[in-house]
């Protein structure tokens, strides 16, 4: 713990004083230089609520006073190629909240105003934490994979983003069925009790070929799995800032014709646009969809990320104050 100055807002900038930030995976991915911040020291955290204090030449009806959530994207020049056709999230000169700009382990940060969100009401701040970013970009994967009602629709690894947008196809594609394949046991009983249609292990085939595979694994023998469960025209969807090179060798098994020929796609998720943030917040309060969560307070926020790295994990993990 140190102490740092409070910031102060520029133009267009609100200042928040900070109630909860949720702990992810990826600030494990940050501390161990798998996508490391430019500069230190960093304050690390991405998933912020919290109320403004105090707000300069902003121009959005956010008041002080109104809670507010930052989410993985901090800010986007507004005026590329990507900025203009709603994909900031692509946009080179994109940075992210607690690893490119101080983030959410303080008492207090700042936010340009058009990447923070008003929180709903019926959310507390330690639930409204983890919608924005599982949630938000869980609610990405689900969009680039080109769903309708009815299409088919795999989810390989089962973990905080999947297991909402095991939710999220739920509600908004009712009639389409969901396998999830899954290392563990207890994972694939929980799959299923949330309403998927079969599970199995990564190494199973699904009784059927599927329409789109989203994957939130951290290797690459499931990707290779999972190219040959698609349909012909299907598509794979990987949502992984970093695979872990472990296993790496196992791309080396890819046999054209069996998992690439027939038009089979690949695609990968990067990143968030404030659009996602606010439609996953929208959607959330219509479910209504309350993640679960294990609050730790603030100066435990070490403890919270090693049990994240060992796997102790029962809900979303969230830092209160
Ligand atoms: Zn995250
Ligand atoms: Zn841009």
């Amino acid at each position: 713990m140190v102490e740092f100055p409070k910031p102060v807002p520029r133009e267009g900038e609100l200042l928040i004083k900070v109630s909860a930030c949720g702990v992810c995976h990826t600030e494990i991915d940050e501390i161990e230089g798998r996508t490391p911040p430019p500069v230190y020291p960093m304050i690390p955290g991405h998933q912020v609520v919290g109320i403004v204090e105090q707000t300069l030449g902003t121009k959005t009806n956010i008041r002080v006073g109104d809670r507010v959530g930052v989410a993985w994207i901090y800010s986007a020049c507004g005026t590329c190629e990507y900025c203009l056709s709603g994909r900031e999230n692509l946009c080179a000169d994109f940075r992210a909240t607690g690893r490119d700009v101080n983030g959410g382990y303080a008492e207090y940060m700042v936010v340009p105003e058009q990447f923070a969100y008003p929180i709903p009401e019926l959310f507390t701040d330690a639930e409204a934490a983890p919608l924005l970013c599982a949630g938000a970009i869980g609610y990405r994967s689900l969009s680039l994979c080109d769903m309708t009602d009815g299409k088919s629709i795999g989810l390989t690894g089962f973990g905080a983003s999947a297991h909402l947008v095991q939710k999220l196809i739920n509600y908004q594609y009712q009639q389409s069925k969901v396998y999830v394949f899954a290392r563990s046991q207890k994972e694939r009983d929980f799959a299923l009790e949330l309403g998927a249609y079969w599970a199995g292990d990564t190494s199973d085939m699904p009784p059927v070929l599927l329409d789109c595979i989203i994957d939130t694994t951290p290797v690459w023998e499931p990707i290779v799995r999972a190219m040959e469960c698609l349909k012909p025209g299907g598509r794979l969807v990987i949502n992984a800032i970093q695979k872990e090179s472990i296993d790496q060798d196992y791309l080396l098994k890819i046999d054209y014709s069996r998992h690439l020929w027939m038009e089979k796609e690949i695609k990968s998720v990067a990143n968030v646009t404030s659009h996602d943030v606010r439609e996953f917040i929208r959607l959330a309060a219509e479910m209504p969809f309350k993640p679960e969560v294990e609050v730790y307070l603030f100066e435990k926020a070490n403890e919270a990320i090693l049990d994240i790295k060992q796997r102790r994990i029962k809900g979303a993990k969230v830092l209160v104050f």
